[in-house]
């Protein structure tokens, strides 16, 4: 499942490939995603130009020249792919943008729990507003985590996975955030001290930006729209890496269920 860099990293792509485009039209050959796409959304966006591409959280937001956005999250196993041409389609193509230049976007998503949705400017604002903390802007530093997790009583693993508290970090960047912030996954999120609060802060921004560097992770199907594969999984100190050593001091990597979530740590760098 993509997470927080895998999304920006397509984002990104995306903002290079399609910004300053105009859509051609929009065809549905499955409406049936997580929530149904809306009958008209041909109608709502043909003619419209893409004035900015966004990311918040794990959602991808294409701003287009009447304030109008097209909202897309890839749920578990969603692709944007992107083509010179209007190109031939495949199983689980859903729907196809195509632009005034004849280049096109495939949403291609075989287990449909992905979304695409358009909503206007009031809508999108309602939207995003129960979403938590973003990780890398500036606001997000030691003293804004420790707030967040003042009175939870859950562990940090889980907190740090929460959406209402901080967007865009699953199971693999939270196992190896802690990882790299020496803190245990089983800790009460609580109990960091003002000092652990700081250091996985930035260890969090570390991880996630040293992901976007490389093009996220690619554990199963994830791809770059370009086609590349990601390649930070090369960099994991613990996730999937059950009864292998730990690279930092040789201990053998603990992998347990929390919440019936994988999570992987080691049991003396983090204590
Ligand atoms: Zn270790």
């Amino acid at each position: 499942m993509p997470e927080l860099p895998e999304v920006e990293v397509i984002s990104n792509f995306l903002l290079d490939k399609i910004k300053n485009k105009q859509i051609s039209s929009v065809a549905v050959n499955n409406w049936y995603l997580r929530v149904p796409i809306t009958g008209d959304i041909d109608d709502m966006l043909k003619g419209k130009v893409i004035s900015d591409i966004k990311r918040r959280g794990k959602y991808i937001i294409w701003h287009t020249d009447n304030n109008t956005a097209i909202i897309i999250h890839l749920g578990m196993s969603g692709k944007l792919i992107y083509a010179e041409y209007n190109q031939v389609q495949n199983k689980h193509d859903h729907v196809v943008f195509l632009f005034s230049d004849n280049t096109s976007i495939v949403f291609n998503d075989p287990r449909r729990f992905g979304l695409i949705i358009v909503l206007n400017k009031e809508q999108e604002v309602n939207f995003f507003d129960a979403l938590g903390a973003e990780p890398l802007t500036d606001e997000f530093n030691g003293a804004y985590l420790q707030t967040l997790l003042k009175n939870r009583k859950v562990n940090i693993k889980s907190a740090l996975m929460d959406n209402k508290l901080i967007v865009g970090i699953g199971n693999v960047y939270a196992s190896e955030s802690l990882f790299r912030a020496r803190i245990s996954p089983l800790k009460p999120a609580q109990d960091l001290t003002y000092k652990e609060c700081e250091k996985l802060a930035t260890e969090i921004k570390n991880t996630l930006s040293d992901a976007i560097t490389a093009g996220g992770s690619t554990l199963k199907d994830y791809a770059q729209p370009s086609g590349s594969a990601g390649y930070f999984q090369n960099s994991f100190y613990v996730y999937g890496k059950a009864q292998k050593p730990c690279k930092i001091c040789n201990n053998i990597i603990t992998h347990i269920r929390q919440n019936g979530r994988s999570t992987y740590f080691c049991n003396v760098c983090q204590n």
